[in-house]
């Protein structure tokens, strides 16, 4: 046999797949389950949404609503979306152009950069980012262009966006309120944003999935509502974090007519469509279940302050997060070198699960000392973990 350099399944992969990594949700989850500890990690709540949900997604399961969606989405949901829109927002959309549904944010927000990324292309991202947004603008052939939320407070510096704008940016994709730091853009910080895409002409593609997870009387402002925006603006939100149901996968799409007509023609060639039955019973969610997500911002306002107390006592340096699921702490004081080799560490130390923050940064000076505690838990979890952590000994 003639030796062969492409024998490896790592050489076979297609180089622009190379250097991105495999997901730290899927490594930290199994971590979890493989070390029997409690998961702080990835973002998913241990209790599941409404039960009139699940219930009309029986009902649609029995009533044959098995084959494919619409591409688009089925009606109702798209109905319920602009709906949704109107009552919180004073956004008026057609259901019929300028809303569609899409497998999760995920699917929406590599349709987004698929449709308008072009190879060499730059986008400019805030990090540390969420981490499908390298993979999909990597997988697009596109260039990113990080600006930097700093610890402690993980504010916009406006003249690093400036900064980051070159005459190869077409597009900004923004994601607030923000996964992993839960910061929310204030209005300067949005009103800067739009500054920007204006005077460069540029889409701003914005990830709203916690949209309605906000805190100490806080409310999110979409961007595509400031002055001169709607233009330029395609939003993305999803039934996942609104709703308690993650695993659903059903997202969303608005936008003008335009620009929602782009992502759909990268979209169709993604899943086409997908959760069938689910759609209508997120419809349901959405226009019967508002008390659901009102009083879940509410729980998790209340862990969110247990959670960063607990961490405070054992002296890390937690930002308090206006929104989210996720608190982030500096953990230098325990001597570590980076956040990675402390969340490999921590299961077997304390048994708790953490997801090392520095993977969401290229700025490796910046992110190298963070660590992501996502909240979204049963209350019992996080006292559990915080006794633990508090048992246990941190130091390298
Ligand atoms: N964007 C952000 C910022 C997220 O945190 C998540 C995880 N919910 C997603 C997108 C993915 O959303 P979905 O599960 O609806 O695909
Ligand atoms: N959005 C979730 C988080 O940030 C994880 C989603 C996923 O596993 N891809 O933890």
């Amino acid at each position: 046999m003639p030796a062969s350099t492409s024998a490896s399944p790592r050489n076979r992969m297609a180089t622009r797949l190379r250097s991105i990594p495999p997901t730290i949700f899927s490594e930290m989850s199994a971590l979890a389950l493989r070390t029997g500890s409690l998961n702080l990690g990835q973002g998913f709540p241990d209790r599941d949404g409404p039960a009139s949900v699940v219930e009309a997604a029986v009902e649609a399961l029995r009533a044959g609503r098995n084959q494919y969606a619409p591409g688009p989405g089925v009606p109702e949901l798209r109905q319920a979306v602009a709906e949704h829109q109107a009552r919180h927002y004073g956004i008026e959309l057609d259901p019929t152009s300028q809303v569609i549904v899409t497998a999760g944010a995920t699917e929406a927000v590599a349709a987004a950069v698929f449709a308008l990324v072009e190879p060499g292309e730059e986008m400019v991202v805030l990090e540390p980012y969420y981490d499908s947004y390298v993979a999909c603008i990597e997988m697009a052939g596109g260039v990113r262009r990080p600006v930097t939320l700093r610890a402690p407070d993980f504010r916009l510096d406006v003249d690093a966006l400036r900064a980051a704008v070159t005459d190869r940016t077409r597009t900004i994709l923004l994601n607030t309120p923000h996964n992993p730091t839960g910061a929310m853009l204030d209005r300067d910080e949005l009103q800067a944003v739009a500054d920007v895409a204006l005077e460069h002409d540029l889409v701003v593609v914005t990830d709203e999935v916690y949209e309605h997870l906000v805190f100490d009387g806080r409310r999110h402002v979409p961007l595509c509502t400031l002055p001169g925006m709607w233009d330029r603006t395609v939003t993305i939100s999803s039934a996942g974090k609104t709703f308690s149901f993650t695993g659903w996968k059903v997202g969303w799409v608005t936008g003008p007519a335009e620009l929602v007509s782009i992502v759909l023609a990268a979209k169709q060639w993604l899943t086409f469509t997908n959760a069938a039955p689910l759609q209508p019973a997120v419809a349901h969610a959405l226009t019967q279940e508002a008390g659901f997500y009102e009083e879940l911002a509410g729980g998790l306002q209340t862990k969110r302050d247990l959670l960063v107390s607990g961490l405070r006592e054992l002296d890390m340096d937690v930002y308090l997060p206006e929104a989210t699921y996720f608190a982030t702490a500096d953990v230098r004081r325990y001597g570590f070198r980076d956040s990675m080799e402390f969340c490999l560490a921590l299961p077997e130390r304390a048994g708790v699960v953490a997801i090392p923050e520095q993977v969401f940064f290229d700025d490796q000076d910046a992110g190298r000392h963070l660590v992501r505690w996502a909240f979204c838990k049963e209350t019992s979890v996080i006292e559990d973990a915080l006794g633990r952590l508090a048992a246990a000994d941190l130091y390298a």
